[in-house]
């Protein structure tokens, strides 16, 4: 079974469908609004959906460095910075490291829950939080430009294994 969105995906689901839905996803988008998903950005986007885990900058270049690519990292940053303009990925500052976005191209806000353990990440748009968060932004007369609130804690599963002891 896939995860439902906005929650935590079981594991042993199938995650290939949920790399192929996202990468869907980010074809569809990109269609839509004249975007060039170039052969770096999509595989960058691949290796950031590799799992619910949030990935480094890094650790995507040591992985195309693998695969024989050794792309040079602006190329690489380059790549992200696309994913993140676009709303395909969300940056996770907690972790200097990004995580792929569930719902991309509706420029959302984001409210993202990461596990301490297992490091798995679940995204989430309650939009009348959102909304309070912009009107205090309004009242403030500041303009946001990224808005993604971390949550850290423990997912179902760690905290299930956590109480056996
Ligand atoms: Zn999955
Ligand atoms: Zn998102
Ligand atoms: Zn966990």
């Amino acid at each position: 079974m896939n995860p439902q969105p906005g929650s935590f995906p079981a594991a042993g689901h199938d995650h290939h469908a949920c790399v192929r839905s996202a990468l869907r996803g980010a074809e569809r988008l990109c269609a839509e609004q004249g975007l060039r998903l170039t052969a770096i950005r999509r595989r960058v986007l691949e290796l950031i959906w590799q799992s619910h885990r949030p990935s480094g900058a890094y650790e995507i270049l040591e992985q195309l460095a693998g695969e024989g690519h050794r792309p040079s990292p602006p190329t690489v940053y380059r790549a992200l910075e696309f994913l993140l303009a676009h709303g395909l990925v969300h940056r996770i500052s907690s972790r200097n490291a990004f995580v792929g976005c569930s719902r991309p191209g509706q420029g959302h806000m984001a409210q993202i829950f990461i596990c301490d353990r297992c490091s798995v990440a679940v995204e989430l748009a309650d939009g009348t939080l959102n909304r309070r968060i912009r009107r205090n932004a309004d009242d403030l007369h500041f303009h946001i430009r990224e808005q993604t609130v971390e949550i850290a804690g423990l997912c179902p599963a760690c905290a299930g294994r956590a109480n056996e002891g």
